[in-house]
């Protein structure tokens, strides 16, 4: 054991020395800030190289082995095992945005690190941390406030929701499934749009369900109008499609009742055991003639069937399904506006729930793997999008795709506002903050200034991952914003020889633009108040 020094002080007062305090680590003042500012850096360059349509993707390595393909920002972000707690902001930082926007969680942290980075001149030149958090702030609002007066507006309506393909493909051309962002673009629009109360402009997320079964292909995607349940019709003569369907939905099984106590039956004739299966049987078809007797057309039963009642459900044309879970069972009522029926003898039409199409799905060559699809539910909007894809981890970030997509939908349901992408809002931001800096008589002009470069960072970003000679394309497009007063060129990565966004339909949000502006500068802002590094227990 370390040994313990007692030393004694003036007053002839004992105290002692602990070891741990040796063992703490402290860096203060502009050491603490500049060494905060180089964790930040060190999160912004490992992500920036998978920024944009031509960013690289990310292999990640979990513990126990699983490999996962992606060029999410936040996943990538999330995965990464870092041990600095200032570094851990940017992560919370795109966890954040992505919780409140959805799509653009690479850009916010590629921001939020340029801006630190961009704060090193100004702390050399002598200006106060305090100073430079405000003055980054007064950048940030005069940014937002500029790029509402760039700011277009897609019209849509109920009717006609066809313009919000375009951002919605926008958005998933820069991720890994963009080869299908046509059909991706299709599905999360219609799947906002079909939950979408419009008269509120809101939309209800719990409403889309994302549900995915590994094999098949990307494009076998699909939107289903309705609920989607991992379990096929029973047998394999029953229809498999029931159009105007009134479903009983069951919680008693098909089956004969056994008594709860203990028995014994003595079969010693053939006659008694004739008698038996005449007996089993003729309760079999008192079930069914029970929901037959109701106009059920569809059974939906959340335990099993005894192979007698099933093949007597099949002759009787009356197609079921069975061991469906809990959760599904009551979804199927709400959604279907059925009675969950725990009794054969309960069965009446009026607790029938009804859809308009109930069909079966068969995936995989086997046609042993089957779901069904109940659709047309009259008491739910809900839409299922079912995704397909060659392995677990294409359909993970298929499903990270969509969702960014879904969300880019929602955000223009309830503000249809648009700025242009590719760079092209960020530069001409920078433009902006650099004119107002030279109305600025005090230190904030090198802050504006430090502010707007740091802006560049998203085009620079752009540029370099797409192969282009960086810093030339960003003066190239500089100069063409303003001598053509033109705020909607930017950096063209898909090398279509055209660098107007507007005419490339490469469109953002202007609610998630905003919010990248001001959740980066906010992090930064805390980042630069922090001058106090105390560390326990690491090496002196
Ligand atoms: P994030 O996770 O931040 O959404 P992405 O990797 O999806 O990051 O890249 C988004 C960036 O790529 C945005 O700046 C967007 O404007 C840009 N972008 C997307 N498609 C194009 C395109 N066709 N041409 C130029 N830029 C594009």
């Amino acid at each position: 054991m370390a040994k313990v020094p007692m030393l004694i002080d003036e007053t002839g007062q004992p105290y002692i020395i602990l070891q741990d305090q040796q063992n703490e680590q402290r860096i203060s003042g502009i050491d603490a800030l500049k060494n905060n500012i180089y964790a930040a850096m060190a999160v912004g360059g490992t992500i920036r190289t998978s920024y944009g349509p031509k960013g690289m993707d990310k292999a990640l390595v979990s513990r126990d082995g699983d490999v996962s393909v992606t060029n999410d920002g936040r996943t990538i972000l999330e995965s990464m095992d870092i041990a600095n707690q200032i570094a851990r902001l940017i992560v919370e930082l795109s966890i954040a945005h992505d919780d409140e926007v959805g799509d653009g969680t690479t850009g916010v942290a590629i921001l939020a690190c340029a801006l630190c980075e961009h704060c090193l001149p100004l702390l050399s030149k002598g200006i106060h941390p305090i100073r430079i958090a405000e003055g980054f702030e007064k950048a940030a609002s005069a940014v937002c406030s500029y790029i509402e007066t760039i700011a277009d507006k897609i019209e849509f309506s109920q009717g006609d929701v066809s313009p919000l393909l375009v951002p919605a493909r926008s958005c998933i051309s820069s991720k890994i499934i963009n080869r299908q962002s046509d059909q991706m673009a299709k599905i999360a629009v219609d799947a906002v749009t079909s939950v979408c109360d419009w008269e509120r402009r809101d939309v209800q997320f719990d409403h889309i369900k994302i549900e995915s079964k590994a094999g098949g292909r990307l494009e076998d995607t699909e939107l289903i109008q309705g609920l989607l349940i991992d379990k096929g019709i029973s047998h394999i003569q029953m229809s498999k499609k029931i159009e105007k369907a009134k479903i009983a939905i069951l919680t008693c099984p098909f089956e004969a009742p056994k008594p709860k106590t203990k028995y014994e039956i003595n079969i010693d004739t053939t006659e008694k055991y004739e008698k038996l299966a005449q007996e089993e049987k003729e309760y079999y078809r008192r079930m069914v003639d029970l929901c037959k007797a109701s106009g059920a057309n569809l059974i939906i039963c959340q335990w099993g069937f005894d192979d007698e009642a099933n093949y007597l459900l099949m002759k009787n044309e009356l197609p079921a399904i069975r061991w469906v879970g809990g959760p599904d069972i009551e979804l199927i009522a709400m959604a279907t506006g059925g009675k969950i029926i725990p009794r054969f003898e309960d069965i009446t039409p009026e607790k029938l729930g009804t859809a308009e199409l109930v069909r079966e799905i068969t995936i995989g060559n086997s046609g042993d793997q089957c779901m069904t699809c109940i659709e047309g539910c009259p008491y739910t909007k809900a839409v299922t999008i079912f995704l397909r894809g060659g392995n677990k981890m294409i359909i993970e970030e298929a499903k990270r795709s969509i969702h960014d997509a879904v969300c880019v939908v929602r955000n223009l349901i309830k503000d249809n506002r648009i700025v242009y992408g590719g760079g092209a809002v960020e530069l001409a931001s920078s433009i902006h903050i650099n004119e107002l800096a030279d109305t600025i008589a005090t230190q904030d002009q090198y802050i504006f200034r430090a502010y707007a470069e740091a802006m560049e960072a998203i085009p620079v970003c752009l540029a370099e991952n797409s192969g282009l000679d960086a810093m030339s394309e960003i003066e190239k497009i500089k100069v063409q914003q303003v001598t053509t007063k033109n705020p909607f060129l930017g950096i063209d990565c898909m090398e279509l020889g055209e660098s107007d966004m507007k005419k490339n339909g490469v469109y953002e949000t202007l609610v998630g633009k905003k919010a990248q502006i001001s959740l980066a500068t906010q992090v930064v802002r805390m980042i630069l108040k922090i001058d106090d590094l105390i560390k326990e227990g690491g090496e002196q």
